[in-house]
């Protein structure tokens, strides 16, 4: 990652060439698509491995945005939809982005859109202003949600629409900034306008007003993946620590690790770490047998525990690494910056609490 994206783009390839050779490309891609066609246990655990490298999940194809894409395509596209962008995008070949925020909107309750697609002969209009598009930087076709019935109820109001960002309109302002460092290509989240952006009505993703629908398809794996990911990430963490303040003495005999604030967070760690996998392979098994409405609590459980296992990690890591620990010397910086957003993507922590608390009590009222 500290040669930027662009820099890095041909050792990528060569490593993604070496997974597509040894067969491993594509952990959930359904087979008929050239993966592996691995269900959500199979994949979470997979993904847990591919979490330790910020690149791993990007080199195996199945990162996000593109992987949530890949799911909603295959599942509701048009044969047309699956031959133009959902074969190249399993391959690898292209990039997509999925663009629902919208920075005058607040992004936890997606019924309050303001981007609109006005139905013209056989064609929608879309006018927008949206950000937070993670990977628009270099995507082919970006999936935006769009109002296309401003007067229907407020969960059937957007239809999901696919904008090849070649089209006349597609404006891709900038590549925001997160705590100082904008990124490129897939590592990147955009600001982006929709100037009377003209596609056919053929690119709308399923009916007209399921947008959110296939939205709350597309996040509910979606956020396995992204914890396991996290677990990934903490496992990396806890072994650098553990490494460093075996090694690193602060006095003239003993190290770090004879401490008993540096020990007791190690102990605090593996247990929380431990708990999070077993909570997420649940969710991910629930979902599996039972279907995704039956893992509800479970999946609002995991995301708001286990981002906050993993940040409080890094946190504790980066005190105990020293100076050391802010510096890009190690990953740990890396994690401290650009997976802050954990707690806010994917449902805020203070929704996901919310919805399970009032559904736990309710209950008992
Ligand atoms: C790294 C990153 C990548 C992202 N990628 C994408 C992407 O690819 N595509 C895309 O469309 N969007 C993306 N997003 C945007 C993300 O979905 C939104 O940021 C998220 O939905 C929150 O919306 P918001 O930022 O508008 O915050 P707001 O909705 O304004 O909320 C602000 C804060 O208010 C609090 N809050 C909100 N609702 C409640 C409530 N009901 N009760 C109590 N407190 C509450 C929470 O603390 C919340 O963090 C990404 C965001 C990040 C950080």
């Amino acid at each position: 990652m500290h040669r930027g994206w662009i820099a890095a783009g041909p050792l990528l390839d060569e490593l993604r060439g070496k997974v597509k050779a040894a067969g491993l490309w594509g952990p959930q891609i359904p087979k008929e698509l050239g993966g592996l066609g691995l269900g959500l246990v199979e994949h979470g655990l997979v993904s847990e491995r591919l979490g330790r490298s910020p690149l791993g999940h990007y080199v195996f194809g199945c990162q996000a945005p593109d992987a949530g894409n890949l799911e909603i395509l295959h599942r509701y596209g048009s044969p047309e939809q699956k031959a133009r962008w959902l074969e190249p995008l399993a391959r690898g070949e292209i990039r997509s982005c999925f663009s629902m925020t919208e920075p005058e909107n607040p992004g936890s309750n997606p019924t309050l859109l303001s981007c609109r697609a006005v139905r013209d002969g056989d064609d929608y209009v879309i006018d927008g202003h949206k950000w937070f598009t993670s990977s628009a930087d270099g995507a082919a076709f970006a999936i935006v949600m769009a109002v296309t019935d401003p007067d229907a109820s407020p969960h059937s109001r957007a239809s999901m629409i696919i904008v090849p960002t070649d089209t006349p309109g597609f404006e891709l302002v900038r590549n925001i900034k997160i705590m100082g460092d904008a990124g490129a290509g897939w590592a990147s989240h955009a600001e982006l306008r929709y100037n009377h952006v003209r596609v056919p009505v053929t690119n709308r993703l399923g009916g007209e007003g399921t947008g959110f629908l296939i939205a709350q398809e597309r996040l509910g794996p979606g956020r396995i993946h992204h914890c396991m990911r996290w677990i990934g990430i903490c496992e990396r963490v806890f072994d650098t620590t553990c490494r460093r303040i075996v090694q690193r003495r602060i006095d003239a005999e003993k190290p770090l690790a004879s401490r008993q604030i540096a020990q007791a967070w190690i102990a605090e760690a593996r247990a929380e770490i431990d708990a999070s996998r077993l909570m997420v392979l649940n969710a991910a098994w629930t979902i599996e047998k039972k279907g995704f409405s039956a893992a509800r609590d479970q999946v609002s459980l995991i995301k708001f525990y286990v981002a906050n296992v993993m940040l409080q990690l890094v946190d504790r890591a980066i005190q105990l690494h020293g100076a050391l620990g802010i510096t890009s010397d190690t990953v740990l910086a890396h994690y401290y910056v650009h997976e802050r957003g954990a707690r806010i993507y994917d449902g805020p922590d203070e929704v996901h609490k919310m919805v399970v608390a009032k559904r736990i009590l309710a209950r008992y009222s």
